[in-house]
């Protein structure tokens, strides 16, 4: 029987030839693909600066660290994402809380987070740093948002890793509003390079700031050392602060850059694989996809995930046993995301089940089902035949 995964990468010719063509040109890493790959990227998503990094939890570490996450602050992020959104913060000696889900767009709830600021104000514990993750590809409502941060005086740092080529406000996603996003390219995503990642930013010197931390914090810029006199020599460089090798190869480079060009087409295969989900699955005991984080903002999805959520009652199955089903019947599908603060480890450091309950109880009901610009609709209908079955406790 073959396999449906719920995700996989598109690989074709043109992207073997990018690579090949990087493998006998002399640079593996530190050329000039790397970035040929920034500044394509940042047009593409309307930004004036994107760091290369390799893999979005590498660029949430220095993104964090750029962003003032440190020992006595903290950091709030949502509940319902991979466990990266958190740990980062963990990283720098941040510590960590989580704002509840909205249950319609399963994003970080704009008047939760309103309700909490309120009260972190009235008790003085206003976090640093709030990175709201676009789940499944959804823009989260930035703009009141960003007011929030403006009243508030936080940083906001998108964890963007489902979002390459999502837009908000008619405008692709990738600090407009916020003051850092981070973009994933690992195999599951949009595009891929394999292992990697992006941090855009409008600010030219937060960006500099992660170009050192991606790179053992050295620098070659004379006004960046700390000596004043004649250098050593023209080998002469300084580390100017503690940094990492966070560094994306030229080899992956050619791959995003080559993925790049085919994003357009990766996202109208996918919305249109979505929408018609939309229209074969509305007559199940499903809770299906939002379109839109308000009746106002202009978004559109990514749609890096289709995630239904099975409705209790009266002869509907329940989730694991849907899960299990489809499973039975070759259809690999995944559960996004366990609530972050139900894993042991979070447990451990002092969260309670039942914390944020609107997370919780859409991980109750979650599937994501196959979406990937192969699929094919006899693919997808085997799989809405399937989930239909399925269904029937
Ligand atoms: C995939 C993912 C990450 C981590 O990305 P890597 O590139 O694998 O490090 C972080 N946050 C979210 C929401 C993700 O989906």
């Amino acid at each position: 029987m073959q396999i449906i995964p719920y995700a996989t990468q598109s690989i074709d010719e043109t992207d073997l030839q990018a690579v090949q063509e990087v493998l006998t040109s002399g640079w593996l890493t530190q050329g000039p693909t790397g970035p040929r790959f920034e500044e394509a990227f940042a047009e593409r998503h309307a930004v004036a600066h994107a760091v290369s990094v390799s893999n979005a939890t590498a660029g949430l570490h220095i993104a964090c660290l750029a962003l003032g996450a440190a020992p006595g602050k903290v950091v709030w992020t949502s509940p319902n994402s991979f466990v990266a959104s958190a740990n980062c913060a963990l990283y720098c000696g941040a510590e960590v809380d989580f704002v509840d889900i909205d249950p319609v767009t399963r994003n970080m709830s704009v008047s939760a987070l309103t309700a909490k600021l309120a009260q972190a104000d009235r008790e003085g514990s206003l976090p640093a740093l709030v990175i709201p993750v676009h789940f499944s590809g959804l823009p989260c409502d930035l703009a009141p948002m960003r007011s929030l941060a403006d009243r508030y005086g936080f940083k906001l740092l998108e964890d963007a890793s489902h979002g390459v080529g999502a837009s908000y406000d008619g405008q692709p996603i990738g600090s407009r509003y916020a003051d850092a996003s981070v973009f994933s390219f690992h195999p599951v995503k949009i595009i891929t390079t394999g292992e990697g990642g992006m941090v855009t930013t409008q600010d030219a010197a937060l960006a500099r700031r992660l170009q050192l931390l991606r790179s053992h914090g050295i620098t070659r810029t004379p006004g960046e050392m700390a000596l004043d006199g004649p250098p050593h020599g023209p080998w002469y460089y300084e580390q100017a602060t503690l940094g990492f090798n966070y560094r994306l190869t030229d080899i992956q480079s050619a791959l995003g850059l080559s993925q790049l060009q085919k994003l357009d087409a990766f996202h109208t295969a996918r919305e249109r694989l979505a929408e018609r989900y939309d229209r074969l699955l509305a007559s199940l005991p499903l809770k299906l996809p939002a379109r839109a984080p308000s009746a106002t903002a202009n978004a559109r999805s990514s749609w890096h995930l289709y995630v239904v959520e099975v409705l209790p009652g009266a002869g509907v199955a329940d989730r694991d046993t849907v899960f299990q089903r489809l499973y039975e019947a070759g259809i690999a599908v995944n559960v996004h995301y366990i609530p972050i603060h139900t894993q042991p480890f979070y447990q451990a450091r002092g969260f309670r089940l039942g914390q944020f309950p609107a997370a919780e109880a859409y991980y109750a009901g979650a599937i994501s089902i196959p979406l990937f610009p192969t699929l094919t609709d006899a693919q997808q209908d085997y799989v809405v035949a399937e989930l239909k079955k399925a269904l029937r406790a």
